[in-house]
């Protein structure tokens, strides 16, 4: 189900328990169960959504509602308030200093969009005025370097890379090393996603990070892998520091859900979104208007 789809039927759902002549537990229940359905097929895990449900139900108390009290708006309320709850772990991701250097490093899978995000992350960093820099530490992709040599070159971005060494932490190091003799205030490594979840990549991403030390680790996903999110996520939290997320292809046919779960397993909030292929089809991501467009 798309986004707009989720909101909608959220909202139908609210709208439907307020035409009740009278709201009790059977039609809040209703209410919710129809919600839990949306959010579930919006991707969002299950454990999630009967965590939000439990909490509604204990913040609505029907009963201790006064007469006259607006029901609706209460409920309406409680939900808005666990839907940014789910998508706000507490704690801001780390945020660079203009002139000052830090060390960005991606991960993600191949094909959720990293490259792609390396590259409008650097851009919209410059067009505020940041000297950003890309290093590319994927050396298992054939095409990687020039993917994101091109990228960068079309950007006016320095980057950074090898055809020839196969040793993505000295790639890495050497790049990170380059830039900040450059004065580079943003350095951005980009490493490999591979195909799938294998251990060497985990151990790869590891040794990177531990190499080049990241200020941030930014958890790239897209936002159609659907249920596998929240593994996906997971794996990753537990080789390399995630601190932020960035959830990619939000346009089109995008399901939300994902993204709830990439929060939950990596309790980072999502800081970005992309929106399409192009470079500046990247928004900054913010909970509050996010929840409140969902859900109309
Ligand atoms: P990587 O393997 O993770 O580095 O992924 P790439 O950056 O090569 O992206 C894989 C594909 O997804 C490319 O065709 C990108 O153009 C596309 N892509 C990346 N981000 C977005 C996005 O936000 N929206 C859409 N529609 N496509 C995207």
């Amino acid at each position: 189900m798309v986004l707009a789809e989720l909101g909608g039927r959220i909202s139908r759902a609210i709208q439907h328990m307020s035409n009740a002549t009278i709201i009790d537990e059977k039609v809040l229940n209703e209410c919710l169960n129809e919600i839990t359905r949306a959010l579930l097929s919006s991707d969002v895990q299950f454990q999630l959504v009967r965590d939000m449900q439990k909490n509604i139900k204990a913040i609505v108390n029907l009963e201790d509602l006064a007469a006259g009290h607006n029901k609706r708006r209460i409920i309406q309320q409680a939900i808005f308030n666990e839907l940014c709850k789910m998508l706000d772990p507490g704690k801001p991701a780390f945020t660079p200093k203009k002139g000052k250097p830090s060390i960005i490093m991606f991960v993600g899978l191949q094909g959720s969009g990293k490259t792609t995000t390396c590259t409008k992350y650097a851009y919209y960093h410059q067009k505020k005025g940041w000297k950003p820099a890309l290093v590319c530490a994927d050396t298992f992709r054939a095409g990687a370097f020039d993917q994101l040599k091109q990228n960068a070159t079309k950007a006016k971005i320095p980057f950074y890379g090898s055809y020839t060494e196969s040793d993505p932490v000295k790639i890495a190091v050497e790049g990170v090393e380059t830039f900040k003799k450059e004065n580079c205030d943003l350095i951005i490594v980009d490493t490999s996603g591979r195909h799938k979840q294998e251990a060497a990549l985990f151990e790869e991403m590891r040794q990177v990070s531990e190499a080049t030390k990241p200020d941030l680790v930014i958890f790239v996903m897209d936002s159609s892998i659907g249920q596998a999110a929240f593994d996906q996520a997971q794996a990753f939290k537990q080789s390399v520091p995630v601190g932020a997320v960035i959830v990619t292809k939000m346009d089109g046919h995008a399901k939300g859900g994902g993204a709830l779960s990439a929060v939950a397993a990596t309790k980072s909030p999502v800081i970005f979104i992309g929106t399409g292929e192009h470079m500046d089809e990247f928004e900054v991501f913010d909970v509050k208007p996010f929840v409140s467009r969902l859900l109309g």
